[in-house]
C-alpha cells in the first residue's frame, strides 16, 4: 500500500466520525439490544446505511448471525459494501460483501451482507427463519415492495434468539413504518444541513419534455457554473445511460475549449473532470465517483435518480436539475409496465436540492420554470408498488404461501386493479391456474430474475431441448442497451451501417435473432473487445451478458434436475424459436393495420410504430403479425425488439388474453391455504438464489 492511500484511509475513517450518527453511536447499538423492531430517520448522507451496519458489528450482533441490510438498487449494494469493507480494512468478500442479482461477492466469512431486496426475498423463499441472520436492516424503505409481506411474523417464529429488523429511511414517513411494525420505537438522528438556495430558469416549460432540448440545457448550465461559480464540485441529475453519456460528451467537448487564463471567481480553476453515474456501470468506474478530485480540478458527476437518495457524494456544492427522472410505471393507455421519463415531484426536487448543502451552503440550478414545477411536477412520489405491474411480487409471496393477495396487508396498498392485473397476467403465462393457485411451471419461473413473459419463452425453449437459442437472448434483454449509437452524426451513421451489417449476416430477420448472433459471433470471437469496437457494440454490456448467461443457465440445470416437463417438436429451427418466444411474447402481439402502423392485440388496440433501432424498420410493408420485448412511450408509441410471426402461431393462445375472468381469479386468491401445504413449499429443496426484480438497475 503506498503512503498516500494510508494517508487517505485515515482520513476517511476520521471523516465517519464526523458523520452526524456517529454521536448516538452507542444509543443505536443499545437500541438494538432491547427491541426487535426498530426504525431509525436521518437525512440523506447521516451516515445510516455506511455506519449503523458497522456499529452492530462491534456491538457483536455478528456471532449470532449475519448483519444483513438491504438497499433498493443493485449500485448501491455495491459501492456500500466497497466502502465499508474499506472503512474495516478487509478485502471485499471477506467480513463484508454483497449479493446482487448475477453477482456474489460473499464467502463463508462474511458477517455484514449488503444485498439486493430481491435477494433477501429469496433467501426468505429458501429459509423463513433467516437462520443465518441476526439483524436485517430494510434500508430505505420508503422505496420499496418487498417489505409488505410482513414475512418476519413467520421470520421470528423458530429461532433461538430473536430477529432484529431495523427499518431505515430518510423521509418522515416513518410514523407510517412504526405503526406497520406494531408500534416500535422510532430513531430520529438529528440533521446537519446548510441552506441551498434554488434558482428556476426560463428554459424547460411545460411543453419541452424532449430528452435532447434538457439535455442540452442541463450542458450549457453545467459549464455555466464551471466557469462562473466558486470552488465546489457539480452533481446534475438526469434520467438514464444514454442521456448521461450523451451529455458527458457534449461536456467533455465543451470543456475541452474552455480558455483557463483567468481565474474563475478568483479561485483557480484548470479542469472538469467528468464523471458518469448509473445503475449499470462497471465498478471500477464507480469508485472514482466517490474519490476527491485532484487540486485545481472541478468534479461534474452526471447522475440518475440514484444520487438523490441511495448514494451520497461528498463535496457537492451545486446541483444542475433536470426535472426528469426515469421510472417504472405502469401505463394504462398501453396496459403494460414501461420505463419512462417523467417530470419529478416536487419532494424530489427538493431532496435532489439539498445533495448541494451537507458540508456548507450550496446552490441548486432547476433548468425548469416555475410553469413547470407548478402544473408538472406532482407533490409527492408515488410509491412503486402504486404505480407497477405486480406480477413479480405476487408470484412471490404466492410461492411463498400468502395466497389472499387483495386482502394482504401491504404498507402501500397497490390499487386492487394493478394485483388483478398481474393475477392475470400470471395466469396467461401459466404460473397459476384458473383458481389462483402457483403451477408447477409458476414454481419453476419464480426462480428465474426475468419478466414473467421471457422467463416462460425461455422455459418452452428448454422444454424444447432448444434452450441455447433463448439463454443468450434472455441474458442479452437483461443487460443494459448493447447497440453504441455515438453522438456525431457521421460515427452514427457509421454505426447504423455497422449495425444493419451484423443483421445481414446473421441472416436475421428479426430482432431476437439478431441478439443472438451478436452474441455468438462475439464469444467465438479471438478478440472480442476488438470486434465489439469495430461493430459499436457494448464490450463491457456484452461481457455482463455472458455472465448472466452462464448464470441463468446454471438456474435452468437445477431445475432441470427436478422433473422438467419436456416437449416434442418437429419443423425448422428458425420456427420452432420463433414459437418459442411467441408462447411468453403473445400478450405482445401487434398487427399491421395501415402502412407503417401496428395495432395491439391486448384489448388496447394501441397504435404502435416500429422502432428506428429495429432491424425491421423500414421494413414494415412487408409485415403482418409481429410480436416484441417492450415499449418506448414519446409521442408516439414504439415497439422494441421486433420479431414477425404467424397467425397460426398465437391463434390458439390469443383467446387466453380474453377469456381470463380476473374476478375469478382473484376470488379464488381469497382462499384459504393450509399450513401444510405452505410447509410442503417451503421444505421443497431451496439451494442458493441470487436473483430479483429488473427494475433495479436504474
Ligand atoms: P445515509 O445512508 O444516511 O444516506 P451514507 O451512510 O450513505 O448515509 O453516507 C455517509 C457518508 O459515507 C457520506 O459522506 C458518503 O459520502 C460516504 N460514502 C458512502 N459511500 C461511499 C463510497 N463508496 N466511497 C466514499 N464515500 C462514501
Ligand atoms: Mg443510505
Amino acid at each position: 500500500m503506498s503512503k498516500r492511500t494510508k494517508w487517505d484511509t485515515k482520513g476517511d475513517l476520521d471523516e465517519s466520525k464526523n458523520l452526524p450518527i456517529y454521536q448516538h453511536k452507542a444509543t443505536l447499538q443499545q437500541a438494538v439490544k432491547d427491541n426487535s423492531f426498530l426504525v431509525v430517520t436521518g437525512e440523506t448522507g447521516s451516515g445510516k446505511t455506511t455506519q449503523l451496519p458497522q456499529y452492530l458489528h462491534q456491538a457483536g450482533f455478528w456471532s449470532n448471525g449475519k448483519i444483513g441490510i438491504t438497499q433498493p438498487r443493485r449500485v448501491a449494494a455495491i459501492t456500500v459494501a466497497q466502502r465499508v469493507s474499506q472503512e474495516m480494512h478487509c478485502s471485499l468478500g471477506r467480513e463484508v460483501g454483497y449479493q446482487v442479482r448475477f453477482d456474489d461477492c460473499t464467502t463463508q466469512d462474511t458477517v455484514v451482507k449488503y444485498m439486493t431486496d430481491g435477494c433477501l426475498l429469496r433467501e426468505i423463499l429458501a429459509d423463513p427463519v433467516l437462520s443465518q441472520y441476526s439483524v436485517v436492516i430494510l434500508d430505505e424503505a420508503h422505496e420499496r415492495i418487498v417489505y409488505q409481506n410482513k414475512w418476519w411474523d413467520k421470520a421470528s417464529k423458530g429461532r433461538c434468539v430473536p430477529l432484529k429488523v431495523v427499518v431505515m429511511s430518510a423521509t418522515l414517513e416513518t410514523d407510517k413504518l412504526s405503526v406497520f411494525l406494531g408500534g416500535c420505537p422510532v430513531f430520529t438522528i438529528p440533521g446537519r444541513t446548510f441552506p441551498v438556495t434554488s434558482k428556476f430558469s426560463c428554459a424547460i416549460g411545460p411543453k419541452d419534455t424532449e430528452s435532447s432540448v434538457y439535455v442540452k440545457e442541463v450542458v450549457k448550465v453545467a459549464l455555466d457554473v464551471h466557469t462562473s461559480e466558486m470552488a465546489g464540485d457539480i452533481l446534475v441529475f438526469l434520467t438514464g445511460q444514454s442521456e448521461i453519456e450523451k451529455a458527458c460528451d457534449m461536456l467533455y467537448e465543451k470543456a475541452e475549449s474552455i480558455d483557463y487564463r483567468y481565474d474563475v471567481q478568483d479561485h483557480k480553476v484548470e479542469g472538469l473532470l467528468i464523471l458518469p453515474l448509473y445503475g449499470s456501470m462497471p465498478t471500477d468506474q464507480q469508485k472514482q465517483i466517490f474519490q476527491p478530485p485532484p487540486p485545481g480540478i472541478r468534479k461534474c458527476v452526471v447522475a440518475t435518480n440514484i444520487a438523490a437518495t441511495s448514494l451520497t457524494i461528498n463535496g457537492i456544492k451545486y446541483i444542475v436539475d433536470s426535472g426528469f427522472v426515469k421510472q417504472l410505471n405502469h401505463n394504462s393507455r398501453v396496459g403494460m409496465d414501461i420505463l419512462e421519463v417523467v417530470p419529478i415531484s416536487k419532494s424530489e426536487a427538493l431532496q435532489r436540492a439539498g445533495r448541494a448543502g451537507r458540508t456548507s451552503a450550496g446552490k441548486c440550478f432547476r433548468i425548469y420554470s416555475p410553469a413547470f414545477w407548478e402544473k408538472c411536477m406532482p407533490e409527492y412520489t408515488v410509491p412503486e408498488i402504486q404505480r407497477t405491474s405486480l406480477t413479480a411480487v405476487i408470484l412471490t409471496l404466492k410461492c411463498l404461501g400468502v395466497h389472499d393477495v387483495i386482502r394482504f396487508p401491504y404498507l402501500d396498498r397497490p390499487e386492487e386493479r394493478f394485483i388483478l392485473e398481474a393475477l392475470k397476467q400470471l395466469y396467461q403465462c401459466d404460473a397459476i391456474d384458473r383458481r389462483g393457485k402457483v403451477t408447477r411451471l409458476g414454481e419453476l419461473m419464480v426462480e428465474f430474475p426475468l419478466p414473467p413473459g421471457l422467463t416462460r419463452a425461455l422455459l418452452q425453449a428448454a422444454s424444447l431441448g432448444c434452450e441455447d437459442l433463448l439463454l443468450p437472448v434472455a441474458a442479452m434483454l437483461s443487460v443494459e442497451n448493447i447497440f453504441i449509437r455515438p453522438g456525431h452524426p457521421e460515427k452514427q451513421k457509421e454505426a447504423d451501417k455497422k449495425h444493419r451489417q451484423l443483421g445481414v449476416q446473421a441472416g436475421s430477420c428479426n430482432d431476437f435473432t439478431m441478439l443472438l448472433s451478436v452474441f455468438e459471433k462475439c464469444k467465438a470471437s479471438d478478440a472480442p473487445s476488438a470486434w465489439c469496437k469495430d461493430n459499436y457494440i457494448h464490450w463491457r454490456a456484452l461481457k455482463s451478458a455472458f455472465s448472466v448467461e452462464t448464470q441463468l443457465r446454471e438456474i435452468l440445470l437445477r431445475l432441470q434436475k427436478r422433473d422438467f416437463p419436456m416437449e416434442k417438436f418437429d419443423g425448422n429451427k428458425s420456427e420452432l424459436f420463433r414459437r418459442c418466444l411467441c408462447t411468453g411474447y403473445f400478450t405482445n402481439v401487434a398487427r399491421r393495420s395501415v402502412g407503417k402502423v401496428f395495432c395491439t392485440m391486448d384489448g388496447h388496440g394501441s397504435m404502435v410504430h416500429i422502432h428506428p433501432s429495429s432491424t425491421l424498420f423500414d421494413q414494415e410493408a412487408q409485415l403482418d403479425w409481429v410480436i416484441f420485448h417492450d415499449l418506448l412511450v414519446t409521442s408516439r408509441i414504439y415497439i422494441r425488439t421486433v420479431c414477425p410471426i404467424r397467425y397460426d402461431w398465437v391463434k390458439d393462445l390469443l383467446p387466453k388474453l380474453h377469456e381470463v375472468d380476473v374476478y375469478e381469479l382473484s376470488s379464488v386468491a381469497r382462499e384459504e391455504v393450509t399450513d401444510e401445504e405452505v410447509a410442503k413449499w417451503v421444505t421443497k429443496e431451496a439451494a442458493k438464489r441470487q436473483t430479483e426484480g429488473s427494475a433495479e438497475d436504474v
